[in-house]
């Protein structure tokens, strides 16, 4: 269902993407062209926002994909104006609500991850890891590195996620990075660049947050197969779409991004154990492989 507009809803607003998010390159293909009023689109946005979105008041008409002509991400060329994504992440997005089993599930891959830390990196600065978690949600993962005994910084968006991983997980959090948020050794990025309007710029300001090498632990959607698969009648939402996932890396692509941000691959000798050395190289090859984009990454010397 969509919902009508009226004289109270404000026309949402777009910008449009003049250059390449990940590489800055101007030059670049459209791949796909959808009208936003097109049943598959007013549908799904309507099913997966539960009719929030009020989707007549779009000041564009068409949903628009175009692929880097450098780097090959694609990446929409319309994206919501600040308010709107204010909406959107506030008002319009379902809220995951963690039952015990999913929290059980969410928590074993957590895990997984934090036990990683300390074979990958080593204190620089003190006894502690200077972890940051940016873009960390519900604070699962910045609360589990906490409990490690590593000093952890979480930085999320939203408001009220904010207080709540204060009030409730004791985290040292908030909305934006701090003057004092200097020398990290460890950074993790789950789903959150494929969301942002300039990931690069992001990734360079937190790049000159990092140590020398610091490690970088990027999670996006896999989006090594979506170009051969972008169709109106095939289209993977997950991937990319009009509102949400607005950049899709695959293994190229996000190269080219922390390239320029200042990082280069992980490789072997950049664990400090056997263990860390074989999850890197497990991963890099994955990602040589198949062209998967999520990797490590390490600051390297400016
Ligand atoms: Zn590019």
């Amino acid at each position: 269902m969509v919902t009508a507009p009226s004289a109270k809803t404000p026309m949402i607003q777009f910008v449009e993407r003049k250059a390449c998010p990940a590489c800055a390159c101007t030059k670049a293909t459209e791949l796909l062209q959808m009208p936003l009023a097109s049943n598959d689109i007013t549908e799904r946005i309507a099913c997966w926002y539960e009719s929030r979105v009020p989707q007549n008041s779009f000041e564009i008409n068409s949903y628009v994909v175009l692929e880097c002509q450098a780097c090959s991400l694609l990446y929409t060329r319309y994206h919501l104006n600040d308010d709107a994504m204010q909406e959107l992440y506030v008002h319009w997005i379902k809220h995951s609500t963690f039952d015990e089993a999913a929290e059980t599930r969410a928590l074993a891959l957590v895990r997984r991850s934090v036990n990683l830390i300390r074979h990958l990196v080593k204190p620089t600065s003190g006894p502690h890891i200077r972890v940051l978690d940016f873009g960390a949600g519900l604070g699962l993962w910045a609360q589990e590195a906490m409990s490690r005994g590593e000093q952890v910084r979480a930085i999320e968006l939203s408001a009220s996620r904010v207080k709540q991983m204060i009030e409730d997980r004791g985290l040292d959090a908030s909305q934006v990075l701090r003057a004092d948020d200097v020398d990290f050794d460890f950074v993790y990025m789950s789903q959150v660049l494929e969301h942002l309007p300039n990931p690069l710029s992001i990734l360079r300001e937190i790049s000159t947050r990092c140590r020398n090498g610091a490690m970088l632990l990027v999670g996006v959607p896999n989006g090594s197969r979506t170009r051969r698969n972008l169709s109106p009648a095939q289209l993977n939402w997950n991937e990319i779409d009009p509102l949400e996932h607005i950049n899709c890396f695959n293994a190229q692509s996000m190269s080219a991004m922390t390239r320029r941000a200042g990082f280069r691959a992980a490789m072997p000798h950049d664990a400090q154990s056997l263990y860390g050395a074989g999850v890197l190289t497990t991963l890099w090859a994955y990602s040589y492989l198949t062209g998967a984009p999520g990797r490590f990454f390490v600051k390297a010397d400016a």
